[in-house]
């Protein structure tokens, strides 16, 4: 019989490089593999596992709704969609939502909303919509998202493209300035960039963006699918500025590492464009994800992730940066979302992934030179200490190595 490991190499498209472990069980930060070694989980599924894997309440609330009723598609009401979209609305300041399964999903519609709110609202002529994003942007990996990205793995031979973006330098807000024309819908960012490394913008970058885009009526849309909901120590990355952006985009962690669940929320002269036959999804806005999705926001609100993030976040990043060692280049982070860039003359981010894994901690490198930290936010500090230790050692180990060699 072949192995898990096999079939997967055999029957799924090889478009990821796993690290080779096969993992069958989770709990909490922990994950297990399917000969029962124990791993803490230090990557959250890129922030959808922000909750800890099976959380008790995400389980139950699951389990009760799926019981009841599940899908039934948006061509009737359910008793769960309008409360699940008031409590995400009263969270965020926004005033209407639209529901989604996937961030690109999400993505996409915000996209959407922004050309026709161009059109219709703005008044820009037919088909001349312009949006403005950033240099190591990453949205998702629809065709049309895929368009706007500056990496040319995410687009080489995927073409033709589609038009109607425009790249500017991700922290500098005179080049944001600069592109402006009458034709500008929208500036989609992320407040922080996730999968272009762990970028955290200078002070001031977001709360500049949005006053430009303000004056000149474009709208500030922030896709915090990875940032939100209490990932980088504030309930969404924009609060760090006190920025409302004009629409807001969130997934991952929505779900509550339980379902892929996503939106658009947005103030009501955006979402107003959108009219019966605009736009739909078969599965978005499903009974079962709601009442998913309401836990979840219950669960980071009452359990203070938030704040859980920020004091652990700054432990967390403290420590880190206290390792010395010439492989470490740099370390940043916002809350519990740490990026340790390493120098890539002297070692590999995936060297030390396989290393952590070795020794009973899963990540994943980004970018090569990125090891990336972000445990689930239930995280206690003395599960911290465990993995900085595991770190410091995988670090001299490599030193050592080098220096021997
Ligand atoms: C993960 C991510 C997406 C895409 O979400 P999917 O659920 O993978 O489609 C979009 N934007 C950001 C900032 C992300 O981190």
């Amino acid at each position: 019989m072949k192995s898990s490991y096999d079939l997967e190499n055999q029957y799924c498209a090889h478009n990821y490089h796993p690290l080779p472990v096969v993992l069958v069980r989770g709990k909490g930060v922990y994950v297990w593999d399917d000969r029962g070694r124990k791993y803490m989980d230090l990557m959250s599924a890129y922030s959808a596992v922000s909750h800890g894997h099976g959380h008790p309440r995400l389980v139950a609330a699951l389990n009760k709704q799926a019981e009841i009723l599940s899908i039934v598609s948006r061509a009737f009401y359910t008793d769960k969609l309008g409360s699940f979209l008031q409590l995400a609305c009263n969270l965020t300041g926004q005033d209407m939502a639209l529901p989604m399964n996937t961030g690109a999903e999400a993505v996409e519609t915000a996209v959407k909303a922004a050309r026709r709110w161009g059109y219709e609202i703005k008044g820009i002529p037919e088909n001349k919509a312009e949006i403005i994003v950033c240099t190591g942007n990453f949205h998702g990996r629809t065709t049309t998202i895929i368009s706007f990205s500056d990496e040319d793995e995410y687009q080489k031979n995927f073409g033709p493209l589609t038009p109607g973006f425009k790249v500017v330098t991700y922290g500098d807000s005179d080049a944001l300035a600069d592109a402006i024309t009458a034709n500008t819908a929208a500036f989609l960012v992320e407040p922080m960039q996730g999968e272009g490394g762990i970028i955290i913008p200078p002070d001031g970058y977001l709360k500049r963006c949005h006053k430009i885009c303000r004056d000149k009526n474009v709208l500030l849309i922030a896709d915090e699918i990875q940032t939100g909901l209490g990932r980088t120590g504030k309930f969404l990355a924009c609060d760090h500025e006190n920025v409302k952006p004009d629409a807001l985009i969130l997934g991952k962690a929505l779900g509550g590492g339980i379902l892929p669940v996503s939106m658009l929320l947005a103030k009501k002269e955006v979402m107003e464009i959108f009219v019966p036959g605009t736009h739909g999804s078969t599965f978005g806005g499903n009974p079962l994800a709601a009442a998913v999705g309401i836990e979840a926001l219950n669960v980071i609100v009452e359990e203070q992730f938030a704040k859980r993030s920020y004091e652990l976040g700054e432990y967390l990043l403290n420590e880190v940066a206290k390792i010395e060692s010439p492989l470490i280049a740099e370390v940043r982070g916002s809350g519990l979302w740490v990026g340790i860039e390493v120098d890539p003359t002297l070692g590999s981010a995936r060297e030390i992934c396989e290393r952590l894994m070795g020794r009973g901690i899963l990540t994943k490198e980004t970018h090569e030179t990125v090891v990336r930290l972000a445990p689930p936010l239930i995280v206690e500090q003395e599960e911290i200490d465990w993995a900085v230790s595991q770190i410091k050692e995988v670090v001299a180990e490599m030193d050592k190595l080098r220096l021997a060699s």
